[in-house]
């Protein structure tokens, strides 16, 4: 066993919040207990007590751990079991975070289970491998042109309705800073996108367009989550614009979907232009425990969540 990792398990994780410190007591108790008739000293009658004793029986008989031997509150882990998953779902860097936070990454992903029965969108893959029904489009697009504070440089612009808010709160925090920011491309339906990449190929050929243009079905652009900044093209990348996104989108809930030098991973160039929005929630997955890479994040869920949420328990079965 990694000596850090047990240390930090089972000191600091444990034992830093209430929660955690009130979930120890019934073994605690055990122990007492065994300690009293260890001396000889007649265990007190307190039901409360007794009845703990009973239902901590009960499920120690049916096979099942009980609360202080789990490894956190939310998920039916244990140590062992949680290092066997990320093993086999996680690259080297993500692995040795996570074992060394096992208790804050699995509190974040048990959000995201939360999160996906209320907006499953937000943790959708969508990639060269990964492609959406043609016909897929949200119900909930708003116009962009319903808000005069944003700068608009492309037609017809909408965006799903949950984007909206973190948009204009960043838009006001780059105005704030002195950066106007500028809106290219937004959501484009699959015959769209057919007719964007059409384009591209007839300039370029297949080859090209396709390091820098998704086929239809497999356009971020069709969720209503994806935006392109203005100018789209590499010299985005140099403006204050870019600048100022690269360091603060993620703040927003927007993250950079194609990095420079991610290509073997994405499957696209360097596309400093274009962000999807993934929420605060997954930002914070990306930024704390995948390097930024919002590929590398969607990759694992989609791998890993179905595993996940067989080890997930729900607030309400929570004992
Ligand atoms: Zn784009």
């Amino acid at each position: 066993m990694n000596p850090i990792f047990s240390a930090i398990v089972f000191t600091t994780v444990w034992a830093t919040t209430q929660t955690e410190i009130l979930m120890v007591s019934p073994l605690a108790k055990i122990r007492a207990m065994n300690s009293h008739s260890a001396t000889g000293t007649e265990a007190t009658t307190d039901t409360t007590e007794a009845e703990t004793d009973r239902a901590l029986g009960d499920r120690l008989v049916k096979g099942k751990l009980p609360n202080e031997l789990l490894f956190v509150p939310d998920f039916d882990f244990s140590e062992q079991s949680f290092q066997k998953f990320v093993q086999k779902y996680l690259g080297k860097v993500p692995l040795q975070k996570t074992l060394k936070q096992p208790h804050d990454f699995l509190k974040l992903l048990g959000a995201v289970i939360e999160q996906e029965d209320r907006e499953p969108y937000l943790s959708l893959l969508v990639d060269k491998t990964h492609s959406l029904p043609q016909n897929y489009a949200p119900k909930d697009l708003v116009p962009l042109k319903n808000y005069p504070m944003l700068k608009l440089a492309g037609k017809e612009l909408q965006l799903r309705a949950p984007v909206i808010p973190d948009l204009l709160k960043m838009n006001e925090a780059a105005k704030a800073d002195g950066v106007s920011l500028s809106l290219g491309s937004a959501y484009r339906s699959f015959s769209y996108q057919f007719d964007v990449f059409r384009h591209y190929v007839g300039r370029e050929g297949l080859h090209a367009a396709n390091r820098y243009s998704a086929k239809p079905g497999k356009s971020q652009h069709q969720l209503g989550l994806a935006l392109d900044f203005f100018p789209i093209s590499q010299a985005f990348a140099g403006t204050a614009a870019g600048n100022w996104l690269l360091a603060n989108a993620l703040q927003y809930g927007f993250s950079l979907s194609y990095p420079e030098g991610r290509e073997a991973t994405t499957g696209y160039i360097y596309e400093p232009w274009h962000y999807r929005y993934v929420g605060p929630l997954i930002a914070k997955l990306i930024a704390l425990y995948f390097q930024g890479s919002q590929q590398e994040f969607f990759s694992f869920w989609n791998q890993a969540a179905a595993e996940l949420k067989q080890h997930y328990i729900p607030e309400s079965k929570r004992s």
